[in-house]
């Protein structure tokens, strides 16, 4: 058996490897995703700042070879890397309430995603990160517009050419304070930002913005 990143051999008897459900790593490859330092940038945009590890090392790896070669084992690392981020912003913003029962919402995929992929990776890795924390898992949000963001340019992404929407019938529960918002990589900011606005401006809960990697 070998790591999934390095591909050395693992010896299974050693202390030394990791395995998260189908996704076995050495401790030297886990030991090398850096967390990214909590992005200012998106301070105002989200009521709580993002956390995610840094896309350049092998926080990025993982997230391209399971989005886009089809590596689906590394779903067990997806979902360590998400509870890591999550962990992180927990240390910096403690929810701040008795009763904390968060909502886990991933970001909607464009349907080009979708199509390509035939799956989609964040709502499966967010489904995996809730069942992991006991946490419960909600779909609110829609997109209307079908565009993939990667046709955009970085000005229409900041000038919210995408746009979202929540469904009626799905809404965020009364008793819910808090949304755990889940998507894969960041780069501008600007998805995330506007799902937050368009939570916060119907619902009165605080939005906690999770990524595995900032690009
Ligand atoms: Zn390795």
């Amino acid at each position: 058996m070998r790591c999934l990143l390095c591909h050395k051999t693992l010896n299974l008897d050693d202390p030394e490897p990791v395995v998260l459900a189908y996704s076995r790593t050495c401790r030297s490859c886990l030991d090398s995703i850096q967390p990214y330092p909590l992005y200012p940038r998106l301070f105002e945009s989200c009521s709580v700042p993002l956390s995610a590890v840094d896309y350049r090392g092998q926080g990025g790896q993982i997230v391209r070879d399971l989005k886009f070669h089809g590596k689906r084992r590394l779903l067990g690392l997806w979902v360590y890397l998400l509870s890591q981020a999550y962990a992180r912003s927990l240390e910096v913003h403690p929810p701040g309430q008795d009763r904390y029962s968060p909502i886990v919402v991933p970001v909607p995929p464009s349907q080009y995603g979708l199509w390509y992929r035939g799956w989609d990776p964040v709502a499966k890795g967010a489904q995996q990160f809730a069942l992991c924390h006991g946490f419960e898992i909600g779909f609110p949000i829609k997109r209307c517009s079908g565009s993939s963001q990667k046709l955009l340019s970085r000005k229409q992404r900041m000038d919210g050419s995408i746009v979202f929407q929540m469904r009626s019938a799905q809404g965020i529960p009364h008793t819910c304070t808090e949304v755990v918002l889940i998507d894969d990589v960041v780069t501008t900011g600007a998805t995330m930002g506007q799902i937050t606005r368009l939570i916060t401006s119907e619902y009165p809960v605080s939005v906690r913005c999770i990524s595995i990697a900032q690009d």
